[in-house]
């Protein structure tokens, strides 16, 4: 599904990654990892386009990604949901239109919208929460809330870039089995983290970056760093 061909990303003359090669099927769970500037997060940016490689390419099926004009690039990110570290979700908006707006922002209408908000609600546990704004919600219900809103547009896969960096234990772990609920659903899941206990958690597939190589690659792997 995703190919990364002998890519390099340079920035000025600092190499981020070095002649990277994966592969990533349909319905895995990767978790990207390795210590703080090992290059986890330019991966991940490179996936989404938002940096180009240096060296190498990137594929999206047989899709050079960093070939795709700038209309067809929006409708690729479409396939790819995103979650952050910190959350990024609208202040002033309700957990319920939070996730409602990302329909709106790809021209669904009410009727739909009306019908799949309280679905995702329910799937990341949040019903009683919908008319919360995010200043109302814990670390983790806020998590749950950016995951909810990056599903709802039913995409193939999901990025989520140190999702639980800022979380506690608990919450950690429900962000965790929360991902690994949506990857059992169908969905994609490449997580980029530092931290052994999610990796221990996730039990699959690891790949574990050092100064911008590839060190590691284990199926159903534990964080050996
Ligand atoms: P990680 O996510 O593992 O912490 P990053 O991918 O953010 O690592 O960074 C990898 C390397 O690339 C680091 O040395 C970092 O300083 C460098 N880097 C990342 N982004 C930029 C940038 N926009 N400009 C220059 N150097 C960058």
């Amino acid at each position: 599904m995703i190919y990364f061909n002998n890519v390099t990303k340079k920035y000025c003359n600092d190499v981020a990654l070095e002649d990277i090669n994966i592969s990533i099927t349909q319905g895995e769970f990767v978790a990207i990892v390795g210590h703080s500037g090992a290059g986890k997060t330019t991966l991940t940016k490179l996936i989404l386009a938002e940096e180009y490689p240096t060296d190498g390419s990137v594929f999206f099926q047989s899709t050079d990604i960093h070939k795709l004009s700038s209309r067809d690039l929006t409708q690729f990110r479409r396939k790819i949901g995103v979650v952050f570290q910190d959350f990024r979700l609208l202040p002033n908006r309700t957990a319920y239109e939070n996730i409602a707006f990302a329909m709106e922002a790809i021209g669904k209408q009410n009727r739909e919208i009306k019908e799949d908000v309280p679905h995702v609600l329910e799937l990341v546990d949040l019903t009683s929460k919908a008319s919360h704004f995010p200043h109302q919600l814990s670390g983790g219900e806020k998590q749950r809330l950016a995951i909810a809103r990056a599903i709802i547009t039913q995409p193939e896969i999901i990025i989520a870039d140190e999702p639980t960096g800022n979380l506690d234990p608990i919450n950690t772990s429900d962000v965790v089995n929360l991902l690994k609920k949506i990857n059992d659903l169908g969905t994609t899941v490449i997580i980029t983290t530092h931290n052994r206990n999610v990796v221990d958690q996730i039990k699959k597939r690891v790949i574990t970056l050092e100064k911008g190589r590839i060190v590691r690659d284990d199926k159903d792997g534990k964080y050996m760093l």
